[in-house]
């Protein structure tokens, strides 16, 4: 199979086009919509002349000097937005990585994130809604898929209920002794629990025995439900 025609990679003019249309989808969701301030946004951000070019392109069009996308702009760009948004998901609620650290890769992870991926991301985070930073993830096929189940496929320990099964898919507590201290209880990402109590303490039964923990550390395992989609429970 030839990877280059199943998943190609942009050029840089491409790239740049990806880009800008990403950073007008923001704009635009605050209500930024004023050729003159959005172009020197652009100018800055990615080069001198980048609007003209999403203009020529067909990918953008102005009317009474207020910018507005076309049908394919608004494709680019709402698979700009999302891949930048589950990045910016993955890197801080997964990885863990340091806050300076996050918008860099997900500026680059966007362009190169494929399909395939960014929807098994999406399942994996449990199809979030919005990013770190409050703005709204547009939704995918996964997402539309999953609407069938209620809840999310992928929820926190913490929101299920006794007698509950779930698999481990990752941890994300905020600092990494206690990540140490899961690890070693033997909750690790495949492992399958059982949820034996939900109050004062959680406890569930795993393979290597009887755990109990408090509940906050409870929040920051997340499980992919095994029986009973129907069970989600808003916490109080
Ligand atoms: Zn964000
Ligand atoms: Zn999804």
């Amino acid at each position: 199979m030839d990877v280059n025609k199943k998943y190609p990679i942009p050029s840089t003019e491409e790239e740049d086009v990806e880009q800008a249309l990403g950073i007008l989808w923001t704009q635009f969701e605050q209500g930024v919509i004023k050729k003159s301030e959005l172009e020197a946004l652009l100018q800055e951000a990615i080069r001198p002349g980048i609007l003209e070019d999403l203009i020529q392109g067909g990918f953008v069009s102005q009317t009474d000097g207020n910018l507005c996308m076309s049908g394919k702009g608004l494709t680019i760009a709402h698979d700009m937005a999302r891949r930048h948004r589950l990045a910016e998901r993955l890197l801080t609620d997964v990885l863990e990585l340091p806050r300076e650290q996050i918008d860099p890769n997900a500026c680059r992870l966007e362009h190169v994130i494929t399909r395939d991926v960014e929807n098994a991301i999406c399942t994996l985070l449990g199809h979030p809604q919005a990013c770190p930073h409050g703005f709204s993830i547009p939704p995918g096929e996964c997402c539309m898929k999953a609407l069938k189940h209620t809840g999310p496929i992928v929820a926190p320990l913490s929101s299920m209920l006794e007698g509950q099964e779930g698999q481990i898919v990752y941890l994300s507590p905020h600092n990494r002794p206690e990540l140490h201290r899961l690890l070693s209880m033997g909750l690790v990402p495949g492992s399958v629990v059982r949820v034996v109590q939900t109050s004062p303490a959680v406890v569930v039964s795993t393979p290597d025995g009887i755990l109990a923990m408090d509940p906050v550390l409870a929040d920051h395992i997340f499980l992919r439900r095994k029986n009973g989609a129907g069970a989600h429970h808003e916490k109080q």
